[in-house]
């Protein structure tokens, strides 16, 4: 083959791929079902400074960056879609080959305040940035890092993503009482888990969901301390199990939590807006798993509680007027966490938010038992997030024992 030869069929090749790129790409199944932004998973290198930031990790969340100064760099950081709940989440990690200390601006392209970063070297344990480093600049924030060759994670809230939630879920599923089971899977093809605890062929169900909003760490916190409780060794525990089956699906939203989004399904809705419709495969699948349960002859729901963070410590409820079964659960269970922990404060909203489709609404309607959105704060503490859930999970426990008409144990 000459010269001219290869020259000609590389034109052609390069005319053809040209042509192509013009074409509509088939769509797969997958392709065509997600309907928010992608984020380009990459590295910014800044060679002059040493400084090099990425967003190549699960649950990263970070959408450009420019450099503004010798030691100052602003970040983008985007929505998957817009119009958006204001819970604006951010990951990534920054580095430097030389310890210096770098101003970073976080610039939102959507309303929403960024949340004080969190810090961590290994991705799992971490700590709070000082406030002092943490400063306004018009309505932007700016924090002030040392970097150094060891890469810092930062992040809007500590890490606590599919792979520590994957290997909780691994392990309750392997308890000598719990079976785990496959519900379904989400756009991109992550499997639901849900497992369930319980050491009695009584039809008596309590179900818990969580992280159907992916930035909500302290509502899977919580989850895991309730859950935790009702599978922990205590009388009331063991007692509980043998009256009650728990069917626990911690993770809703998992192709969310995978790509750092503020709030949607990849198919670019909010989850919990969607148990109406059930356009999203995710709410669909959890909303069938449950009731093919609670359907089943002779079963009976009890409760239903979904876990999420706010701004602050609030329990979504039905009004004490509205009929569930069992009766007066929601009103005597916010009377024994009150009682039990006298120096906490957290609110009870009765019909918060009735009009909208969302799980506790259609776990009320649907099931007649209680439906609860369980939310603690963005900001509360988290050791007191994992006691006070602890102490719900053991009146819960305690008072329907009660109800089912056996031994609350000693
Ligand atoms: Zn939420």
């Amino acid at each position: 083959m000459n010269t001219h030869t290869v020259f000609a069929r590389r034109n052609f090749i390069a005319g053809l791929l040209a042509a192509l790129a013009f074409l509509p790409l088939p769509h797969t199944g997958r392709a065509a079902e997600i309907k928010v932004e992608l984020q380009p998973r990459r590295t910014w290198d800044f060679p002059k400074v040493g400084v090099k930031f990425n967003n190549e990790f699960s649950g990263a969340r970070l959408n450009g960056v420019e450099q503004t100064g010798d030691h100052e760099f602003t970040l983008t950081i985007n929505p998957e879609n817009r119009p958006i709940n204001t819970s604006p989440w951010y990951a990534f990690q920054v580095g430097a080959a030389e310890k210096q200390t770098v101003s970073l601006k976080f610039h939102l392209t959507y309303r929403g305040t960024a949340a004080l970063p969190k810090l961590s070297h290994d991705g799992v344990n971490w700590t709070r940035l000082d406030t002092n480093a943490w400063m306004l600049a018009g309505t932007n924030r700016v924090a002030k890092l040392t970097i150094g060759p060891r890469p810092l994670w930062v992040f809007a809230h500590e890490p606590f993503g599919l792979k520590p939630l994957n290997a909780w879920m691994d392990a309750k599923a392997k308890l000598p009482f719990a079976r785990g089971k496959i519900i379904g899977e989400s756009i991109e093809h992550r499997p639901l888990r849900q497992f369930t605890l319980g050491e009695t062929a009584n039809a008596n169900f309590v179900f818990i969901i969580g992280r159907q909003h992916p930035p909500e760490i302290t509502g899977t916190i919580g989850l895991m301390s309730f859950v935790d409780t009702i599978a922990g060794d205590s009388q009331l525990a063991r007692n509980f199990r043998k009256q009650f089956q728990t069917v626990v699906i911690p993770l809703v939203n998992p192709d969310g939590v995978e790509h750092g989004h503020w709030r949607s399904t990849l198919g670019g809705l909010d989850s919990n807006r969607d148990w109406a419709k059930f356009t999203q495969p995710e709410p669909r699948a959890t909303s069938r798993a449950i009731s093919a349960l609670a359907k089943s002859p002779g079963a009976r729901a009890f409760l239903f509680v979904d876990f999420h963070s706010t701004g602050e410590d609030v329990f979504y409820t039905q009004k004490d007027d509205e009929p569930t079964f069992p009766k007066d659960f929601t009103k005597q269970w916010m009377a024994a966490i009150r009682a039990r922990f006298p120096d906490y404060k957290f609110k009870r909203d009765a019909g918060h938010n009735v009009s909208q489709p969302t799980s506790k609404h259609w776990a009320w309607t649907t099931l007649g038992c209680p439906g609860i959105t369980y939310e603690f704060g963005y900001n509360t503490d988290r050791a007191l997030v994992r006691k006070i859930s602890a102490g719900a999970a053991e009146e819960m426990m305690k008072l329907l024992l009660k109800e089912a008409g056996a031994s609350a144990g000693k």
